[in-house]
């Protein structure tokens, strides 16, 4: 019920995909995701060398840390 009373801290969640690839994607989102690659939201392709993790992106913009994608390469 009060799931964005958090003041707009994002939770994501890090889910397993049905092809041994992980999947980042936000939690209470606008639109649910699918954890495939072909998800709605376009998701991006993080490879840490072990597995590969799809950092999903929210409906409204809101990710801008925590998905990997500023990790340093
Ligand atoms: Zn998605």
């Amino acid at each position: 019920m009060d799931d964005l009373e958090a003041g707009g801290v994002v939770c994501w969640g890090l889910e397993w995909g049905l092809d041994d690839c992980q999947h980042i994607v936000p939690l209470n989102d606008m639109r649910p995701h699918d954890r495939t690659e072909t998800c709605w939201c376009r998701p991006v392709a993080d490879d840490d060398g072990l597995v590969v993790i799809w950092a999903h992106n929210s409906a409204d913009g809101r990710e801008d840390f925590e998905t990997g994608r500023r990790k340093p390469s």
